[in-house]
């Protein structure tokens, strides 16, 4: 038996140890060969810290080449993954660690003072530091430990990673993702978007999510290619850096910045081979300026922490504005209606379930929530709403929660955002549901203008009214300067419907 993640990884970077995978402006470079006795050192300071095969290791690390070696010795010594967002407080970490019970937590220098007692009371045995510098106690530990690391063996349906997911409603779940959960998803998605030792990928994402840790950094290390890897998001650095690479993955939030930058041009893309998007819906109308002004069709794809990556539109065929793409290669997907689970024909809007080697295993320690989000044939019930168009391509319409019952009434949200978003002078918008003593919930739209517009309540009413059925205008319409947005670019609907509860309620 191998260490199946880890041993793909060493099959294809195969003989091209000496080049270069990881490159952080500012820092030295590591290449392939770098990468292998870095993160064998790290998989030998994790086990003399007492790191068994199947313990989870949590990550508490801003983005550094030594975070991510750490995830790499962390699969080595066939221990679990465990990255979390650095910007948690000791109260959101006290849950988390007391849910994932790790053995070893990993964490800035400047909090381990005060993280040290939350940890002590979830029973962690270690607690190591690593700044965003890449110094600390484990930096200190893996370079006094030893270079040659035999790689624990797993089965490929051990785990390899839990990442709580974004948790928009209710507490933080453990999406529980084997190695070959991981191992068959980068390798579906390097051979759709034909990545090769050639690539070198605009890496700007965070690293505790499944987008920049497993669709950015294993499909390019399964393909040999060679990672930018930004501490974050900046425009002006990717537009400094992109001439030098080939490909970005990207929240529609890096297109839509990226869209207002001037530097953004053909010349400025010339060497770009690929840009992707996900985690969150890109506006058509993204899709359509950046074709404009760079030439380039963005290419949508669909996952989530859950799922891995779903569907993807097509590397050679029409990449389609507003639409995610087929299910990658033997993955099942099919629309269900919610409440008879029947599934329903092409065009129909339900509910979206996958099956395939990319769905995980369960929820950590969380047996009931499992059993009651997948189907008894092996389907996983999304809770995203979909349809699949006369040509296959999947459209995501929305978050199953996020439906609106009004009077009896199903709205989809993103039908009404789709009218409204068509406005001359708005930019975005977002529809979410509120109480309301008549109607149980009133369709409300929450937009933002372009600078200068003049569209009143009345207006953005008037022009939903005129398109579709009276029940779906908004009964109220208020302007934001921007809507609230997660790390990943997703727009919080949960913050909307919370800030904005009493909208509706009679005054006193
Ligand atoms: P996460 O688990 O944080 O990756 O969030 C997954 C969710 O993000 C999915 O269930 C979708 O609701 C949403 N999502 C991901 N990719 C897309 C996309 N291309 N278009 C629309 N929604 C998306």
């Amino acid at each position: 038996m191998t260490n199946p993640l880890f041993q793909q990884i060493r099959d294809r970077i195969g003989t091209a140890a000496d080049q270069i995978f990881l490159e952080t402006p500012g820092a030295s470079s590591l290449t392939f060969a770098d990468l292998l006795a870095q993160s064998a050192r790290v998989a030998s300071a994790l086990v003399a810290h007492g790191v068994s095969p199947g313990d989870r290791v949590a990550a508490l690390a801003e983005k550094s080449p030594e975070a991510l070696l750490l995830y790499l010795g962390t699969i080595r010594a066939g221990a679990i993954f465990l990255p979390l967002n650095p910007a948690f407080t000791d109260a959101e970490l006290a849950y988390f660690l007391a849910d994932a019970v790790p053995r070893l937590v990993v964490c800035d220098p400047a909090r381990r003072d005060s993280l040290a007692e939350v940890a002590t009371k979830a029973n962690v045995a270690a607690l190591l530091t690593l700044g965003a510098d890449g110094r600390g106690s484990l930096t200190d530990a893996a370079a006094a430990a030893s270079a040659e690391f035999a790689d624990v063996a797993r089965a490929p349906d051990d785990l390899a990673a839990i990442l709580y997911t974004s948790g928009t409603t209710g507490r933080a779940k453990g999406a529980m993702l084997t190695h070959a959960n991981l191992a068959s998803n980068a390798e579906s998605l390097a051979a759709l978007w034909r990545l090769t030792s050639s690539d070198v990928l605009l890496h700007a994402l965070p690293i505790y999510h499944t987008h920049g840790l497993f669709v950015a950094v294993n499909t390019l290390l399964f393909a040999a290619g060679r990672i930018i890897f930004l501490p974050r998001f900046d425009a002006d650095e990717c537009l400094r850096l992109m001439p030098r690479a080939t490909v970005m993955m990207g929240v529609p939030t890096f297109y839509t910045r990226l869209l207002r930058h001037e530097g953004l041009t053909r010349e400025a893309c010339a060497a770009m081979r690929l840009f992707v998007s996900g985690s969150a819906p890109l506006l058509a109308e993204s899709h359509r300026d950046w074709r404009e002004r760079t030439g380039h069709a963005i290419l949508e794809r669909y996952g989530m922490t859950e799922t891995n990556m779903t569907t993807s539109n097509p590397y050679d065929g029409e990449r389609l504005a507003g639409s995610v793409g087929f299910p990658l290669p033997g993955v099942d997907l099919r629309i269900t209606e919610p409440e008879t689970a029947a599934i329903l024909p092409r065009g129909e809007i339900g509910v979206i379930e996958v099956k395939g080697p990319n769905v995980f295993k369960g929820y950590w320690r969380n047996p009931e929530k499992t059993a009651a989000e997948f189907r008894p044939d092996g389907f996983f019930i999304t809770g995203d709403l979909g349809r699949i168009d006369a040509r296959g391509y999947v459209h995501i319409i929305g978050r199953a929660t996020d439906l609106i019952i009004t009077g009896g009434e199903n709205v989809y949200p993103k039908e009404v955002e789709a009218e409204i978003d068509g406005l001359p002078g708005v930019v975005e918008s977002a529809v979410v549901a509120l109480p309301h003593a008549d109607f149980g919930e009133a369709v409300t739209a929450f937009v933002v203008r372009a600078a200068g517009a003049r569209l009143s309540e009345e207006d953005v009413r008037a022009a939903v009214e005129r398109r579709l059925a009276k029940f779906k205008a908004p009964k109220r319409v208020i302007f934001l300067d921007e809507l609230p947005r997660n790390a990943m670019g997703k727009v919080q609907k949960n913050v909307l419907r919370q800030a904005h509860r009493d909208l509706y309620a009679p005054s006193p």
